[in-house]
């Protein structure tokens, strides 16, 4: 922290400064904004205005819309038996969830240029129930997406922000500390960074950090994951700035480790080129094709519906990770038809393709040419490219496409109808990396969005917002990122705005 008397002077002030524009942040912002009608609001973003949104704006778009609250809290704390967050704060989650849904279509209804529609756009059906047996289907009324795709929150909260003068931006400025008290602990303002120069900021009423998580911080990712190489499907800068600067600034951190960080660990393809991981396709033409792991042997149903689940399987009675982050390295191998039929990877979402535009073609031949995906005549030359034991790697597809003309896989029970054999070269391979969605650890939080201390007292003036210290602490069910972004945006920004403002005299 930066001590009240370290300041000389500050370069600017506001009533409720925000940090990060996405979508928590502009929940946030609306919600100070319309609870007073006179609030100065000031949001500071790490990235430029053209790359910023975060994960949002990149992400499924898949919103949880729930109209039975009681339904809703049983199943979240079902979902988060393992490290239950507090009851009450539960409670009220879910009561503010099920009045969301109104919120949201006014939100579209404002912004005018955005569509809510039914539908999970992942099933045929209107909701991903990811966990009936904890009682999905009374708490999940229908999932929704917003058009356009990709980016429909994060355009619609964004427009919402831009229609309200009084909520003022600075892009490409960093949020890097906090001004305190070294003694309370209160918050009296933030220091910035704007291309280089440090700026204090004075925020006369609290400040929101809504910065995201630490899915780019691969150091972070070791250490409190234990992941040895994940990558983030989503933006780049969401480096833990969040997790540091509250830990300096006095908050009790929780949800640090989640299982599969809650949002899963999806298979991903990293190419030396860009700093973000592409994500795998999930449905597929052809299914001639099978993943490897370390020791050359398959190493789980490639045909499981996982994308159903977030990347969680179901073993001696209990969901866990799936096992690609501790049996790597891993390679998909698949043959011709594969190639030809199915792009490999998923244009909707994800950081690669949404904000840096990469277009992979279709039939992923580029990709061939850029080497991006390995090529060979047969699987023991394949193998050998990858630095694998051609023999072993031999054996194994040998065994696979055994299964297929059975039509029975024993090994790992894969789906009759997805079985069918690499048979037609050449043959290809390409690394399949650990992929993040999100992170959800951060500081403790309570429903109103105050950081709390590690006796469980607020720390005036602060609060969080967002996958940034979220209150998802282990199983996730599709649409609840983002709308728990909007929830704990809203609780800040209202609880920063009214509180009074801070005076020289009183923090003197
Ligand atoms: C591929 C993908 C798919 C997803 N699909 C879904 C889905 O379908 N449904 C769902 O509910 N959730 C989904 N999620 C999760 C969801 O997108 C996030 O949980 C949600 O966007 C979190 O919102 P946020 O505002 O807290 O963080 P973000 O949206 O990540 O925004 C954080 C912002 O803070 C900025 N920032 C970072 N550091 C600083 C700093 N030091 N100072 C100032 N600004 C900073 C970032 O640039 C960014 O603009 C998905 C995520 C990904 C990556």
């Amino acid at each position: 922290m930066a001590s009240l008397q370290s300041i000389k002077h500050w370069d600017d002030e506001t009533d409720v400064l925000i940090a990060g524009y996405g979508v928590a942040g502009c929940a946030a912002a609306i919600e100070a904004h319309d609870s007073d009608s006179a609030a100065d609001i000031l949001i500071v973003e790490k990235m430029p205005a053209e790359r910023a949104g975060g994960n949002g704006r990149v992400s499924g778009q898949s919103l949880l819309i729930s109209h039975n609250a009681e339904a809703l809290y049983r199943y979240q704390k079902a979902m988060s038996s393992t490290n239950p967050p507090p009851d009450d704060m539960l409670r009220e989650w879910a009561r503010q969830m099920a009045g969301l849904e109104a919120y949201i279509e006014a939100r579209i209804a404002e912004a005018g240029n955005t569509e809510l529609v039914k539908g999970s756009g992942w099933s045929s059906g209107e909701a991903v129930y990811e966990f009936p047996e904890f009682g999905a289907e009374d708490a999940v009324a229908y999932n929704a997406f917003v058009k356009p795709i990709p980016g429909g929150v994060w355009i619609t909260m964004r427009t919402c922000v831009e229609k309200r003068p009084r909520i003022r931006h600075a892009f490409e400025s960093p949020l890097v500390d906090l001004v305190q008290d070294p003694d309370t602990l209160e918050v009296f303002g933030a220091i910035v960074e704007t291309r280089g120069v440090r700026r204090a900021i004075r925020a006369r009423r609290g400040v929101i950090v809504a910065v995201g998580g630490y899915e780019a911080d691969m150091d972070m990712q070791r250490n409190y994951y234990g992941l040895a190489e994940a990558w983030p499907l989503g933006t780049p800068a969401n480096t833990g700035d969040g997790v540091r600067i509250l830990q300096k600034a006095g908050a009790e951190l929780w949800h640090m480790r989640n299982f599969g960080q809650s949002g899963g660990i999806w298979p991903g393809i990293k190419v030396p080129d860009y700093p973000t991981i592409f994500m795998r396709r999930h449905f597929w033409q052809t299914f001639s094709w099978i993943e490897i792991g370390a020791d050359d042997q398959r190493f789980y149903n490639e045909g499981a519906e996982l994308y159903y689940t977030h990347y969680k399987e179901r073993h001696h009675g209990h969901w866990v990770d799936t096992p690609h982050w501790r049996v790597g390295p891993v390679h998909m191998l698949f043959d011709e038809n594969v190639r030809q039929h199915n792009c490999l990877v998923t244009h909707a979402m994800g950081w690669n393709t949404v904000v840096e535009g990469y277009e992979w073609s279709d039939d992923n031949s580029v990709e061939v040419g850029k080497g991006w995906i390995v090529k060979a005549d047969t699987i023991e030359a394949l193998a050998q490219q990858l630095g694998r034991d051609p023999a072993r790697v031999g054996a194994a597809v040998a065994r696979y496409n055994e299964a297929c003309a059975r039509g029975a896989d024993a090994d790992f029970g894969r789906p009759a109808w997805s079985l069918q054999p690499l048979a037609t070269p050449p043959f290809y391979a390409v690394r399949i990396d650990p992929a993040i969605v999100c992170t959800s650890g951060g500081a403790k939080r309570n429903i109103l969005s105050q950081v709390l201390d590690p006796r469980g007292n607020a720390i005036a003036r602060l609060h969080e917002a967002g996958e940034l210290g979220s209150m998802i602490s282990h199983l996730y069910q599709n649409g609840s990122y983002l709308t728990e972004a909007m929830i704990s945006g809203r609780a800040a920004g209202r609880s920063a705005v009214t509180l009074p403002a801070w005076q020289a005299a009183q923090a003197a």
